[in-house]
């Protein structure tokens, strides 16, 4: 049984293979005890501004190294753990271990923000609101430096509800992004009327910004409204310097994609980001 597992362990990689493997069986294996016991990690991907060309501060992404599978993408692991019933206390670890590491940070180079990725579902949670807030609140850094991504599409399945949690988190100073802006059915001046800092457009639309016509529409059009409306643009899935310029050109705001850094360890961040503070030498080396 063991070997026959080990042996599927390239399926991971594939949602939909890993889905006909059964995902319950990864369900056999408690959460917190994987918290417990190291098999969840926190890396994270710097978010370069276009601007300054300075690093703005990162996103905090989960992995779960699985003694028997390997390593589980998110997107394998999540809808599954969502569905269980259980993504609080998994974001509420995110939450935790990044403010941690921001913190530590922080003391050696202020003012780097660090987003974390909230599953939609979450907002109709008040206690789980409240928790996440006030984690945010008593740690050492602002909460300005830390922002909340949501996804498009899950964002807007209850408008109502998401408007009243939104506003609630962005009370407070944390940050609201919207997360693979383009997949969803929301137009702007919908999104407008969220309370929202930020969207960060979707890989699909920027991977071939420099090769499709329709999409280079769609990424040049989105940044001027958003611009217009006060939002901050992100295009996230850059893989190349030639992407990353044309970028520049049309204005957007913050890069992020393996052509800056794929994501890492902290240990990584504090040692190639944050203590070597000629990261622009490395990104054009
Ligand atoms: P996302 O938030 O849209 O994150 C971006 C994904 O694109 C990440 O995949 C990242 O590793 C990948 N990526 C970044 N740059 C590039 C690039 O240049 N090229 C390509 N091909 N890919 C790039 P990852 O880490 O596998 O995460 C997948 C999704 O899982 C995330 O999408 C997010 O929706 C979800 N996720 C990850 N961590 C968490 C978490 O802590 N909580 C929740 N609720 N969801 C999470
Ligand atoms: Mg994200
Ligand atoms: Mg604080
Ligand atoms: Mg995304």
């Amino acid at each position: 049984q063991q070997a026959r597992v080990q042996d599927r362990k390239w399926c991971w990689d594939d949602a939909q293979a890993a889905s006909a493997i059964g995902l319950k069986q990864i369900l056999l294996v408690d959460l917190e005890e994987a918290i417990r016991n190291n098999q969840l990690h926190v890396v994270y991907q710097p978010k370069w501004n276009l601007h300054t060309d300075r690093l703005q501060g990162f996103e905090a992404l989960i992995r779960w190294e699985h003694p028997v599978y390997g390593g589980i993408g998110p997107d394998v692991f999540i809808p599954v753990i969502e569905k269980s019933g259980r993504i609080d206390s998994l974001t509420l670890f995110v939450i935790r271990r990044t403010l941690s590491d921001l913190a530590q940070w922080d003391r050696q180079r202020p003012g780097l923000g660090c987003a974390v990725n909230i599953s939609a579902r979450l907002l109709g949670d008040s206690a789980f609101v409240q928790q996440a807030i006030a984690l945010v609140e008593q740690s050492e850094v602002a909460n300005q430096q830390i922002t909340f991504e949501v996804t498009e599409t899950a964002a807007l399945d209850d408008p109502e509800l998401s408007t009243v949690a939104l506003g609630k988190i962005r009370d407070t100073g944390i940050k609201i992004s919207i997360d693979d802006y383009g997949t969803g059915q929301s137009t702007m001046s919908y999104l407008q009327r969220l309370p929202v800092d930020e969207i960060k457009i979707d890989q699909s639309f920027v991977k071939t910004v420099t090769t499709n016509r329709g999409n280079r529409v769609m990424v040049e059009s989105t940044i001027e409204m958003a611009h217009a409306l006060g939002l901050t643009v992100v295009a996230e899935g850059i893989e190349d310097a030639e992407c990353m310029r044309l970028l520049h050109t049309l204005r957007c705001d913050i890069a992020q994609g393996w052509h800056i850094s794929k994501p890492v360890s902290a240990e990584i961040i504090a040692s190639r980001w944050i203590a070597d503070g000629d990261e622009q030498a490395r990104l054009m080396a």
